[in-house]
């Protein structure tokens, strides 16, 4: 596919030199008459523009324009009709008027100086007036035709990021232009760039735009230019019947217009598009036909496009001596003017006809050549490629970074608002779980309260608030037990209210309540620090007494039923007092058998006679 790029890539060379008869070979043709022509134009000038000059002085600035405009006029006609040093010398001529020029003829006139300047194959020179014109403040039509003069100027310099960037600059400000010719110019061009770094599909969108608009415009000579830079395309793409239409359209359009070059070149493609298709006859007809057209032009670089079209033609038909006759000097002239792609195809060329003929030491140089020639089309290829890249990236990386911006603003936005619903989220979050929190705390102290009052209830005596009968013996027992492993004294009290059956049916049972209530009172006032209180029956108590021997119990005693006594003068109806059963521990292996000893004790209290304190020896 690459290589139908070099081949047909002439349209734009040509347009490059400016439209008109042009070249390498053709330029050194232009200098040998470059001499006498400016012989003939300084008389000329002489005689015209020194009277001329003398008025200018006293020109006024509407007049200067008037001038001005008519020479410039004049100078375009002659650049596209005549050698370019004839529009030149009028250029030198009415250059003193300049300071009087609108901005339209300023760019008109710096536009034929650098279409001269690359018709001179100045186009170092030619790209740097253009720069210059670019930025002065010119009308759009002439800032759109700079930048595609500026394209190509780059385009032959080899200068492809620049090249890339003005077409880049072309096509964005095309749509603003309202002007016959240009837009089709414009996208004509596109389609010559785009095709030539292998963009088949692009330059055929660009060529198939310029042809409408051309059409639409009904200039036979823009109409031509497009339709041929389109039928190019195609042919690139190797999409070669749309090729040969388009190629036939254009040579009617060309051939219209009156413009022998472009014919040239129209049946050169048409003609190569054929030998491409196996249409030999055909091809060779319209080559032989362009090839013709192209020496009478002098467009050297035509000429051996052609010829080494024919040639490969020639050796596809089996005809070794007319294709070898094609052949001279194209090694050269595609070497100078660096048209590797050509110059790989002439080497193969060359090195097929030798391999016919037998000369394998020839036929391989020619292979070597090719492959180096090959290499630096390549190389060259690259160069536009990534030029392409650079350009077309830059505009990518652009919109792309656009893109990310936006992007990563919607993402910042929408990870703010998730962050203000998590922390909203987070909030009720810790409200809620502090709720449960405090529940719980509330529930546990609730539930922990009446664990304990359950508890409470469970070792406590409803009434009395001492140690119930069970809880009595869960604490006595193994106080007692370690008081005997430690050889500890240990004394046990029982306590029986006298005669209580009596306080319940004299005063009532509430009231005998009252009294069991103010017993325990007493006993926890004189033993609640020392030792284990329990009421263990209805109005009958118990006191245990770790560590006491009976001796330490008397004195605790006395005070008790002194109590008890001075409670009773308190009020004087219930009179209570108490009989006490008292043994100290005597070996014995439990609780329950002192306690017997006790009660023993207890029972002869009662029989004596009541309010009194039996003690139980611990010998007895
Ligand atoms: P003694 O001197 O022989 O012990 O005579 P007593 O009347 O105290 O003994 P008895 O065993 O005959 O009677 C005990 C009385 O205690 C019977 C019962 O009505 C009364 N009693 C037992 N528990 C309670 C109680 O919780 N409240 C009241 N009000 N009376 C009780
Ligand atoms: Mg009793
Ligand atoms: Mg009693």
């Amino acid at each position: 596919m690459k290589s139908n790029r070099e081949t047909a890539g002439s349209p734009r060379n040509l347009e490059a030199d400016a439209g008109s008869p042009a070249g390498s070979a053709h330029r050194s043709k232009r200098c040998r008459e470059r001499g006498l022509r400016a012989a003939v134009l300084l008389a000329a000038w002489l005689l015209a523009a020194l009277p001329g000059l003398a008025v200018t002085d006293q020109l006024d600035p509407a007049d200067s324009r008037r001038l001005l405009q008519e020479r410039l006029d004049q100078a375009a006609r002659l650049n596209v009709t005549a050698p370019w040093p004839e529009s030149q010398a009028i250029l030198d001529e009415i250059e003193p008027l300049l300071e009087y020029a609108t901005p339209d003829q300023y760019a008109t006139y710096k536009h034929l100086r650098i279409r001269n300047l690359a018709l001179d194959g100045d186009f170092q020179k030619a790209l740097e007036l253009t720069e210059e014109l670019l930025e002065q403040d010119i009308p759009d039509h002439q800032r759109l035709n700079a930048l595609m003069r500026g394209a190509n100027l780059a385009m032959n310099l080899r200068r492809f990021e620049e090249a890339f960037d003005y077409l880049d600059r072309t096509l964005k400000l095309e749509p603003q232009i309202d002007h016959p010719d240009l837009p089709a110019d414009a996208h004509s061009l596109a389609a010559d760039i785009l095709r030539s770094i292998g963009k088949f599909d692009a330059a055929i969108e660009h060529g198939n735009k310029g042809v409408e608009v051309a059409a639409a415009r009904g200039n036979v000579r823009t109409d031509c230019v497009a339709r041929m830079r389109l039928s190019a395309a195609y042919k690139a793409n190797n999409d070669l019947e749309s090729a040969m239409r388009e190629y036939r359209r254009a040579m009617e359009r060309c051939q219209d217009a009156g413009d022998p070059v472009y014919i040239g070149i129209v049946e050169f493609g048409l003609g190569d598009t054929l030998r491409m298709t196996g249409r030999l006859d055909e091809a060779r007809e319209l080559l032989e036909s362009a090839l013709e057209r192209h020496r009478k032009n002098d467009y050297a670089t035509g000429v051996a496009e052609t010829r080494m079209v024919l040639a490969r033609l020639h050796l596809e038909r089996g005809d070794l001596d007319q294709a070898e006759a094609m052949l001279p000097e194209l090694v050269e002239h595609f070497t100078e003017s660096e048209r590797w792609d050509d110059l790989a195809k002439t080497h193969e060329t060359l090195g097929t006809i030798a391999e016919r003929r037998g000369d394998h030491e020839q036929a391989l140089r020619h292979l070597k050549s090719q492959k180096a020639a090959r290499e630096r089309f390549l190389d060259m290829d690259r160069a536009r490629q990534l030029a392409y890249l650079e350009v077309e990236f830059q505009t990518q990386i652009t919109e792309q970074e656009l893109a990310l911006l936006r992007e990563q603003a919607r993402v910042r936005d929408l990870q703010e608002e998730s962050q203000k619903q998590q922390r909203r989220l987070m909030y009720m979050g810790y409200i809620v779980a502090a709720f449960l929190v405090l529940i719980l705390i509330l529930l546990l102290a609730h539930t922990t309260r009446d664990r304990r009052r359950y508890r409470r209830l469970s070792h406590q005596d409803g009434l009395t608030g001492l140690n119930n009968h069970t809880r009595f013996f869960e604490i006595a027992d193994p106080a007692f037990s370690s008081a005997r492993a430690n050889g500890n004294p240990f004394t046990l009290i029982l306590a029986d209210i006298d005669l209580f059956k009596r306080v319940n049916d004299e005063h009532g049972h509430l009231t005998g309540d009252e009294v069991l209530r103010r017993v325990a009172a007493r006993l926890r006032e004189v033993f609640g620090d020392t030792g284990i209180v329990g009421r263990i029956g209805g109005e009958e108590f118990a006191i245990a007494l770790p560590g006491y021997e009976l001796a330490d119990v008397r004195e605790p005693l006395d005070e008790l039923r002194e109590k008890l006594r001075s409670s009773r003068s308190e009020d004087d109806r219930i009179r209570v007092s108490m009989s006490f059963g008292v043994a100290q521990s005597n070996d014995e292996a439990s609780l329950i058998e002192l306690r017997r000893r006790a009660d023993e004790a207890l029972y002869k209290a009662k029989r004596e006679g009541r309010d009194r304190v039996v003690f139980v020896d611990a010998s007895s």
